[in-house]
């Protein structure tokens, strides 16, 4: 069933053309880390699946024009989102982050009468909701035909569609401008960025603002978060690129945070500009930025030589512990498994099974490498010596879950930032 990686091609349907630049268009992209062939990571096939489950190149990329981090190579849109099974209500602590992101921008543009606010890739509602709840008349936008009902049923006003300029136009003729319009964790994902920034700067009121919450590159360098590195992220912001984005289009970054949730996250505040004094954290960002290098190449090398590093240990002590007759599996399948399983070349023979706990998950298989999924009971029918920690941001979580499974010996082993036991 399990498939070698370097047997499968992508089709080249499903390969977007790649190699230029998605900010400035230079077709000079430099690959600072081939992550070889990967599975989606948000795929997770069937056992019937497996054999017939694409494989696509995975690679990230700097721009020597203009400095932008993103991958060279783009899957088409519709392979990755259109069904879609995260939802922002299944994670209580997601639901409240997005509660309190609803109260600080309720804060800093309160709602007036018949104010709109508009969420792009809405999921089910989530934030939304909370959107409505400070008196905002909430729409959303999102290209999961499965998730439109649950948003329509909190009481939201949809459109299953991509955002972009084609579409914005026609929500401004319906809606007007907006006051409020929000991207979370969504604007990573956006190939067509200057569509995109078109449409935001059509939709949105003259003093209205636009929110931005992503992942944030300077965290993935500091915590050597190569693995998530995967299909869908085809941006790795950081503030410098995204303002030249923007200005393009008449727009200005006036604040940003760091925030601790996730890997750790940048939101940012866009408005028209001139629409406010931009305040003081954006310059300080900017300079922290600049300190850890992140404009420059040396950064990213540094980067693939740790990965490498991470990727030798790794298999150097899971063929160490089979030599000595240890059994090991895994704890945690989130997206950036797959991509580190890929990388490393991780498969059934190395790790039994991964257990977690999303039942949806259970039963699948990671994309590519084919390691079995299971429920977390496994980890007291068969005892491992060893769990791989595949979900290691959340490691002082898990190992306070799974006392009673070292209180018997067993120990976990920790792949990122180093390879060690713990
Ligand atoms: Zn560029």
């Amino acid at each position: 069933m399990s498939t070698p990686l370097d047997t499968i091609a992508a089709s080249p349907v499903e390969l977007l053309a790649s190699g230029s630049c998605l900010l400035c268009g230079s077709a000079n992209l430099e690959v600072v880390l081939d992550l070889g062939l990967a599975g989606l990571a948000n795929n997770l096939p069937t056992a019937a699946e497996c054999d017939r489950e694409p494989l696509f190149p995975l690679r990230l990329a700097r721009c020597p024009r203009c400095t932008h981090v993103q991958l060279a190579d783009r899957v088409a849109p519709a392979l990755l989102y259109g069904h879609y099974l995260y939802v922002s209500s299944a994670s209580s602590t997601l639901t409240a982050h997005l509660g309190s992101l609803a109260a600080a921008i309720a804060a800093r543009v309160p709602a007036h009468a018949g104010a709109a606010s508009l969420d792009i890739g809405c999921n089910d509602g989530t934030l939304a909701a909370h959107m409505r709840g400070h008196g905002f008349r909430a729409c959303g936008i999102d290209p999961a035909q499965n998730l439109a009902p649950l948003a329509r049923a909190k009481g939201i006003e949809v459109e299953v569609d991509y955002f972009h300029g084609g579409t914005a136009r026609r929500l401004y003729d319906r809606h007007g401008p907006v006051r409020v319009i929000t991207a979370t964790n969504s604007f990573p994902h956006i190939p067509e960025l200057h569509s995109y920034l078109e449409g935001v700067a059509l939709l949105l009121a003259t003093d209205g603002v636009f929110v931005i919450e992503a992942h944030y590159l300077l965290d993935l360098i500091e915590q050597c978060a190569f693995d998530t590195v995967y299909h869908e992220h085809c941006h790795f912001w950081r503030l410098e690129p995204m303002m030249e984005l923007f200005a393009a289009h008449g727009l200005e970054i006036f604040d940003c945070e760091r925030l601790p949730i996730h890997h750790g996250q940048l939101r940012v505040w866009v408005q028209h500009r001139g629409a406010r004094m931009p305040g003081p954290r954006v310059a300080a960002q900017l300079e922290a930025e600049r300190k850890a290098g992140l404009h420059e190449r040396a950064v990213y090398d540094e980067l693939a030589r740790r990965a490498c590093t991470i990727r030798r240990d790794l298999r150097t002590a899971l063929d160490g512990f089979r030599a000595g007759g240890k059994r090991v599996a895994g704890y945690g399948a989130p997206a950036k498994a797959s991509t580190l399983a890929a990388w490393c070349g991780l498969g059934p023979s190395d790790l039994m099974w991964i257990a977690d706990r999303n039942a949806l998950k259970q039963g699948r298989f990671t994309p590519g490498t084919h390691i079995p999924i299971v429920a977390p009971e496994r980890i007291d029918s068969d005892e491992p010596d060893i769990l791989l920690l595949l979900a290691w941001n959340f490691a002082d979580e898990i190992q306070i879950q799974l006392a009673g499974y070292r209180a018997r010996g067993g120990r976990f082993l920790m792949p990122v930032p180093e390879v060690r036991l713990v």
